[in-house]
C-alpha cells in the first residue's frame, strides 16, 4: 500500500529533479500541500513525515483542521476564491492568502489583519487564460493592483500566483507558466521586491519549476483521489 508518506518522499523527488533540470539551486522550492477535501487526519500523517506547508481552500473547513490540528506548527495558506464577507477570519487564520485578485479584498485583508501579527503575505492571482477562467487579475490591470496592494501597511506583497488551463500538452504548460514569469520579472524590473511564484499543481509541477516556480502546490499526488465532501465532514 502506498502511503501518503511514500507520496510526498516522491514528490519532494520529483521536485529536486525538476530544479536540478533547471539548474535552480537545491530546495530553492517550496512545496505547499493542498489538503482541500482531506480529513485532518492525512495532514497530521503528512506532518508527521516532515510536511510543515499546507494550503486550503474552504475556510469552515479549513477552521476545523486548524482546531483539530492546533498541537502541530503548521504554516497555513489559503488558497481558494475569497468571498469579501470571509476576509476577516482569513486574515486572522492564515500566514499567506494566493489568490488576491481585486483590492477591495486586499484592503479588507489589510484592515482585519491584526496589527499584532506578522504582516499577512500576499500573492496576487493572474489570469493569463481569460476564456477558462473568470478569476485573476488581468495582465494590463495587474500593475495598478501590485502598487496599491504594496501600499498596505498589515499585507506584505510576495508575488504571483496563477492556475493556468489545465492541459496535458507539455509546451502549452511551459508557455503559459513563461507568461506568469515573464509578469513576475516586468514588476520586479520596476522596483517590486517580489521572491514568490505559486504556480504548478500535480499534473504540471515540473514545467512549472523549469519556469522558475518557487511555491508549487500539489493535492492530489500527495494525498491521493479527493474524496467527496460529506466524507470529510463526517470525519474530523
Ligand atoms: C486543488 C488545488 C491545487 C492542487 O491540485 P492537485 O491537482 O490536486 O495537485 C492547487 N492549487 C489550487 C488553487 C487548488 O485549488
Amino acid at each position: 500500500m502506498t502511503t501518503i508518506a511514500d507520496r510526498l518522499q516522491a514528490v519532494k523527488a520529483r521536485i529536486h529533479a525538476a530544479e536540478h533540470n533547471a539548474r535552480r539551486t537545491a530546495d530553492s522550492v517550496l512545496l505547499l500541500a493542498v489538503s482541500k477535501a482531506h480529513p485532518a487526519a492525512s495532514l497530521r500523517e503528512a506532518f508527521e513525515a516532515g510536511q510543515r506547508l499546507f494550503g486550503e481552500n474552504y475556510l469552515q473547513e479549513a477552521l476545523n483542521k486548524q482546531q483539530v490540528l492546533g498541537d502541530l506548527d503548521i504554516e497555513w495558506h489559503f488558497i481558494g476564491p475569497i468571498q469579501s464577507n470571509k476576509t476577516q477570519p482569513i486574515a486572522q487564520h492564515f500566514s499567506w492568502v494566493h489568490g488576491v485578485d481585486r483590492l477591495k479584498i486586499a484592503e479588507r485583508l489589510n484592515a482585519a489583519r491584526p496589527t499584532d501579527a506578522d504582516p499577512l503575505n500576499i500573492c496576487l492571482q493572474v489570469n493569463i487564460s481569460q476564456e477558462s477562467s473568470k478569476s485573476g487579475v488581468l495582465p494590463e490591470d495587474l500593475e495598478t493592483l501590485a502598487m496599491a496592494v504594496q501600499g498596505l501597511p498589515h499585507l506584505r506583497l510576495r508575488g504571483l500566483m496563477a492556475i493556468p488551463a489545465p492541459t496535458s500538452d507539455i509546451e502549452l504548460q511551459h508557455k503559459q507558466f513563461r507568461m506568469v514569469r515573464e509578469l513576475f520579472t516586468q514588476l520586479k524590473a520596476k522596483g517590486y521586491m517580489l521572491d514568490t511564484l505559486s504556480m504548478g499543481m500535480s499534473e504540471d509541477y515540473a514545467a512549472a519549476i523549469d519556469e522558475g516556480a518557487t511555491i508549487v502546490r500539489i493535492g492530489s499526488a500527495i494525498f491521493g483521489p479527493r474524496p467527496r465532501a460529506e466524507t470529510v465532514m463526517a470525519q474530523p
